[in-house]
């Protein structure tokens, strides 16, 4: 079974549309399904852990756990570092709001550390300078942003921490690589199989981590803090005695999700292909379009885009502003999105990190510019060039008829 022979080219009725988002879940994944569920235990079980080996040497990570989300797995990572409540965490200002209440919740203080708009990711710069701020940071959480790798050792080193103080937000870097190393060999990542990720499975996450103890320490507090293997206890021959020796959540994977997993990956690769495919037509076909600009890339032969979204950049002063072109977009039925909105200009998160919108330079131009571009496996040269056309009648027509289609 090929990742995209389940694809049905759709009718050409009129005008096509190309939603922004999709969520292929193959034949193979779906059958596992529901052998999963006439198997008589659809819970934490043999799924998870062969899935999590599975997952382990596709990254070359020496221990995974899979945990219910991204979100839970940047909690936990932070907490099995022990640190004391209200110590300073920094974060990339351009994330996603779970990445930042993960930090909450793990009783920590987030501090937003400021982009280049370029990379939409911090600088070595913006990092010293938000770590000054704090007076130091206790830990650091970096997110690859679109799948474009982050430099972690120079980013640890400029925030002043050790790598083993760095929790990596991989939730777009599923198959990005850094200097010839996965994003997932590092000390501590996090991942997503939220339904539009690189590897969806609809919720679900997973932490790599080279720290045995570490490893140990997430897989006994994603469920209850209970004694290793307590899973098993309801399966036939398990033991019912079990000790609670440390804190712990409800954050387990379920073997259905697992099962649902293990087929999936199985794809990844000709997905990670398709999105490489993908990308390279975009580019071939925006790159002449005045006031665009293309998503920023790895300069390295040894290091990877995973391709997780395909961010432009429209300029100002060059046509229409984004929000204008994403609304004229969607009335030709092409989906569009914006990653992100800043922390700091949403209502709740502005108060905990204590920043204004208008606060942080980089990331407020790039909010002003960036909209996200339909990026998937499923997604047919046919529908990139009618995203193309689109985006270009958006910018050409613009100054003479309005935009409206
Ligand atoms: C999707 C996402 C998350 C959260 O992932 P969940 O699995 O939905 O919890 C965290 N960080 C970033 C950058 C994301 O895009």
């Amino acid at each position: 079974m090929t990742a995209t022979a389940a694809r049905a080219t759709p009718p050409v009725t009129g005008r096509e549309t190309v939603p922004f988002a999709d969520c292929e879940i193959v034949p193979a994944a779906r059958e596992a399904a529901v052998r999963v569920m006439a198997s008589g235990w659809v819970t934490t079980g043999p799924e998870v852990l062969a899935f999590e080996s599975e997952f382990a040497a596709r990254v070359n990570a020496p221990h995974a756990v899979a945990v219910a989300s991204c979100t839970a797995a940047l909690e936990l990572a932070l907490r099995s570092l022990q640190l004391s409540p209200g110590e300073p965490v920094l974060t990339s200002s351009n994330t996603f709001c779970g990445a930042v209440h993960a930090i909450v919740h793990a009783g920590l203080r987030p501090v937003l550390v400021d982009v280049d708009p370029v990379t939409g990711m911090p600088t070595e710069a913006t990092t010293r300078a938000a770590a000054r701020s704090c007076g130091g940071p206790a830990a650091m959480v970096v997110t690859h942003w679109a799948g474009d790798p982050a430099d972690v050792v120079a980013l640890a080193a400029a925030a002043g921490l050790t790598l083993d103080r760095v929790v990596e937000d991989a939730a777009h870097a599923l198959g990005s690589k850094h200097r010839g190393l996965a994003v997932g060999e590092g000390v501590t990542a996090c991942f997503s199989f939220y339904a539009t990720k690189n590897l969806p499975l609809g919720e679900g996450g997973m932490v790599t981590t080279r720290d045995g103890a570490r490893a140990e320490w997430i897989r006994s507090a994603r469920l209850h803090g209970m004694s290793a293997d307590a899973w098993r206890r309801y399966l036939p021959g398990g033991r019912w005695r079990y000790d609670v020796a440390q804190e712990g959540f409800k954050a387990n994977m379920t073997d259905l999700q697992a099962a649902i997993g293990r087929e999936q990956l199985r794809c990844l690769d000709v997905w990670q292909r398709r999105r490489e495919e993908i990308a390279a037509r975009y580019d071939d076909r925006l790159r002449a379009l005045d006031g665009v600009v293309l998503p920023h890339r790895p300069d390295r032969r040894d290091s990877r885009h995973a391709w997780h979204l395909y961010p432009v950049q429209l300029l100002p002063g060059a046509g229409p502003g984004r929000d204008d072109v994403a609304d004229a977009l969607a009335h030709r039925g092409i989906g569009t999105s914006v990653h992100f909105i800043p922390v700091h200009h949403l209502t709740w998160l502005r108060d905990v990190v204590d920043v204004a919108p208008g606060g942080l330079p980089g990331a407020d131009e790039l909010f002003a510019r960036v909209l996200s571009l339909p990026m998937y496996p499923r997604l047919t040269d046919r529908q990139v060039d009618v995203v193309c056309d689109a985006l270009e009648a958006c910018l050409t027509r613009s100054t003479t008829t309005g935009l409206s289609p």
